[in-house]
């Protein structure tokens, strides 16, 4: 009988041992993906992305002889539909580890077990297991480096190629036709500004791999901090939803190593830096949701989205050039350099002292490298409340920021078009990436600081002493 094959942040042929297991059986295989909101996240960018990357993938399918059956509707009835349908008697997966995604995959397990089907999860979208990695002490990792220093030597395994064919079943069960979904429609014009910022899709992600090791590599210890230069892999985009597989990154960055590269070894501590927030995520869901460290609880964080401050945060009009520079950049390309994402989140969550989960929700509404666990923990490490966070007085200064990652204004300019009599192209594209009902155009004076950087960071200082951590 044919194997469902349920896809999720799994769009890829190579290095997916669901697949590959399936593959080997001889059995039809037939490809789904089911349109559910615990996958694609709530966020705009991240759902028109999914969109793209669906595309991508049912037409690598089409490449080798099968096809990408779409459905859209709650995860166990779609599939239940799909097994009467097709005659299946298995429904395997990669499996997912944050606590939305996990919930779900719980209740199909069960529910399709039930049902007598063979229901089983794989390996896949990390390099280890969360459950493999233990300290000393038979507990999970809360600090990076040891961590790091535990899985450095270890092997995740061989990355499998992609098969050749892919076994088909008689015939396909009927397909939504993707277009009906409105995948970007959230994204109003903004989409039109992004898109020719992505990278989509499996054989692209493994040339941006290439790339990366054959011209960054060598240079990524000290390029990778500075938002001017394109000096880093941009794989999150692609690792996000499983376009490429982490091992195939791994294994890349090992042989790096083995040849002599400098910023080799970087690379892989950066993997294992997303590896973390996995672990952590499944070790303790509230990660996404709320303080890691709950005596965070008691903080006087500001909640209220509407003052003025956190719009001009959001839209990158708060009077400091660094930090608007990279909030600007996410609305034109969907990213944000990891240099402007620390930036960003400190300054709201200190100098604004606004809580980190407003930071959370904007990046998700705005990030197409959107990735559950490493989101998390990034606002959490920069507010103070995660796992090896930055010591909560450790408040970024954005204007010392600037003497040293953006000393010749480079990025700022790349980014800020007020001021400039012909700014680029991507500082204007600014203008055409933003909701409309912002009315704000080039012709607008760059804002003074809602916030001096000394009073930002006293203000902070002040509400932090006064508690009891
Ligand atoms: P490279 O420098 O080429 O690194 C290679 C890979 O390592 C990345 O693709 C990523 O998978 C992983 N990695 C690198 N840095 C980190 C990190 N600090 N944490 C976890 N994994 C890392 N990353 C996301 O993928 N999605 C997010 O939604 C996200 N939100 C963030 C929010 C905040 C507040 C912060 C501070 C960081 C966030 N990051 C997020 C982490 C990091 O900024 C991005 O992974 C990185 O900028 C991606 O660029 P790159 O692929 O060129 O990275």
């Amino acid at each position: 009988s044919p194997i469902l094959l349920w896809f999720r942040r799994d769009l890829r042929l190579a290095d997916h041992p669901a697949l590959a297991a399936a593959a080997e059986t001889g059995r039809p295989i037939v490809p789904v993906f089911i349109h559910d909101q615990a996958v694609e996240g709530h966020g705009a960018a991240a759902r028109w992305r999914l969109g793209r990357g669906v595309a991508a993938f049912a037409a690598a399918l089409e490449d080798k002889g099968s096809t990408l059956v779409l459905r859209r509707g709650e995860a166990l009835q779609t599939l239940r539909g799909l097994v009467r349908e097709t005659g299946a008697g298995a429904v395997w997966w990669t499996r997912l580890y944050d606590s939305d995604a996990r919930k779900r995959d719980e209740a199909v397990k069960a529910g399709l077990k039930d049902d007598g089907l063979d229901a089983r999860s794989f390996a896949g979208h990390l390099l280890f297991e969360p459950w493999t990695v233990e300290t000393r002490t038979g507990g999970f990792y809360k600090v990076y480096t040891p961590m790091w220093k535990a899985v450095r030597g270890r092997d995740p395994g061989t990355a499998a190629a992609a098969p050749s064919r892919l076994s088909r079943p008689e015939s396909f069960p009927e397909s939504d036709a993707l277009d009906d979904w409105r995948m970007a429609a959230p994204m109003n014009r903004g989409a039109a500004v992004v898109a020719p910022h992505l990278v989509v899709g499996e054989a692209a992600a493994r040339d941006r791999l290439d790339t990366f090791i054959d011209d960054k590599i060598a240079d990524y210890d000290e390029a990778r901090d500075i938002p001017a230069i394109d000096g880093t892999s941009g794989l999150s985009e692609n690792l996000a939803l499983g376009e490429i597989g982490p091992r195939t990154c791994w294994e890349a960055g090992w042989r790096a190593l083995d040849a002599g590269a400098a910023g080799a070894e970087t690379f892989l501590k950066e993997l294992v830096w997303r590896e973390f927030a996995y672990h952590l995520v499944h070790h303790t869901p509230r990660l996404t949701t709320g303080n890691w460290r709950e005596e965070w609880d008691a903080f006087p964080w500001n909640e209220d989205e509407t003052r003025p401050e956190v719009l001009a945060w959001k839209q990158g009009r708060t009077g400091m050039e660094f930090v608007d520079a990279a909030m600007r950049e996410m609305h034109v390309t969907g990213r944000m350099h990891n240099r402007g994402r620390m930036i960003v989140a400190s300054y709201l969550t200190k100098h604004l002292m606004t809580h980190w989960r407003i930071g959370l929700r904007w990046f998700e509404e705005h990030l197409i490298d959107w990735d559950p666990a490493s989101n998390a923990m990034g606002w959490q490490w920069s507010a103070g409340s995660g796992p090896d966070a930055t010591p909560y007085f450790r408040v970024f200064n954005p204007e010392t920021q600037v003497d040293k990652f953006d000393r010749d204004g480079e990025y700022r300019r790349r980014w800020i078009a007020e001021g400039q009599g012909s700014p680029p192209r991507t500082a204007l594209d600014y203008f055409e990436a933003i909701p409309r009902c912002w009315g704000l155009g080039p012709g607008d004076g760059y804002p003074d600081p809602v916030v001096s950087a000394k009073d930002g960071r006293r203000r902070a200082l002040d509400a932090y002493s006064d508690r009891d951590f």
